[in-house]
């Protein structure tokens, strides 16, 4: 197969669709699995501000479709899609629009967290916003120094959390590098969350993690309706439906459109199984 067939089939199973539409369907599945989700239309590092403003309305446009269909889902995107990389007044106003746009339609929007370089921007923004809506939520991610502290501070906010590791390269002066100490750190962060927080959101596709959650939850009497698991669409599929099938809320993170490269790359650094599967396939005459 060609390099770029075999890349764009493998990006696929990550990717709901390069459209609206035919993420739209996969949305539906979902929701037919007992499943909600969050849509991310793909794009980050956005330098130029033609592409910021296009951005900004289609998912504008986004929005408008959803009501339309009467979908209940979030939405979710990053602030380097929304301007950061042009200016901080920009970015927060083109998030006002887009916020304010969600909560005349009763809908969530949670900013995703990308990497240590733009991390304080993106919590500054999100604490100016947060004081005008109550429908915006954060990321935070457990192999950071900082990310105690973080949490902390969003809790006094009353911020809405989703809990993940991290999936970007971070030097050892501000991420925790090995996965016991992420784990560890994922644990006393949800304990965090799920003591003083508002509806958590508990985003892995690690065992370990989703099984110490289930007896937590279990043991401290929380609610099923009082968090959620989160998962990225196209991982893990089978646990999603049977922890939906057991009571648990669950929603997928659900990305379409065509700038699908630098997340599909994340998702390959992930596993080495993915990166294995690749080289072997493109060498294979
Ligand atoms: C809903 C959601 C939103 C996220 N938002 C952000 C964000 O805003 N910022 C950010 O930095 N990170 C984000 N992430 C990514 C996250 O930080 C991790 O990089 C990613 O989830 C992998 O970590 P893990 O906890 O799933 O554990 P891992 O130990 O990486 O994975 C556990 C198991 O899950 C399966 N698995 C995991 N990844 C893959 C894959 N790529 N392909 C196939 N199988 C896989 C494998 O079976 C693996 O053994 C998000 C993750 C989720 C689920």
């Amino acid at each position: 197969m060609k390099p770029m067939k075999l890349l764009t089939r493998m990006a696929r199973s990550f990717v709901a669709g390069y459209n609206v539409e035919d993420a739209l369907k996969q949305v539906q599945k979902l929701k037919d699995k007992g499943i909600m989700v969050t849509m991310d239309i793909l794009g980050e590092a956005v330098e130029d501000k033609p592409m910021c403003d296009k951005a900004v309305q289609d998912y504008l446009d986004l929005l408008m479709k959803l009501a339309k269909v009467k979908s209940k889902a979030h939405i979710s995107l990053k602030l380097t899609q929304m301007g950061l990389a042009i200016d901080d007044e920009y970015c927060t106003q083109n998030m006002v629009k887009i916020i304010g746009l969600a909560k005349k339609n009763d809908r969530f929007v949670r900013i995703d967290m990308e990497g240590s370089a733009v991390t304080e921007r993106t919590l500054k923004i999100f604490y100016r916003l947060r004081k005008q809506f109550d429908n915006v939520g954060i990321v935070v991610q457990a192999y950071l120094h900082r990310t105690e502290q973080d949490v902390r501070e969003i809790n006094k906010v009353k911020g809405k959390v989703r809990l993940c590791k991290g999936a970007y390269k971070e030097p050892k002066e501000v991420a925790l590098k090995k996965m016991k100490d992420i784990r560890a750190n994922f644990i006393k962060l949800s304990q965090l969350l799920f003591k003083e927080g508002v509806y958590s959101a508990i985003a892995t596709h690690d065992t370990k993690l989703i099984k110490w959650t289930k007896a937590y939850v279990a043991e401290n009497k929380i609610a099923n309706k009082d968090f959620e698991f989160q998962f990225l669409y196209g991982i893990r599929n089978k646990t999603q439906r049977e922890l939906a099938k057991g009571g648990y809320r669950v929603r997928t993170y659900v990305p379409f459109g065509t700038h699908w490269i630098p997340y599909f790359y994340r998702r390959l650094r992930e596993r080495k199984e993915n990166v294995f599967f690749l080289a072997k396939n493109l060498f294979k005459k």
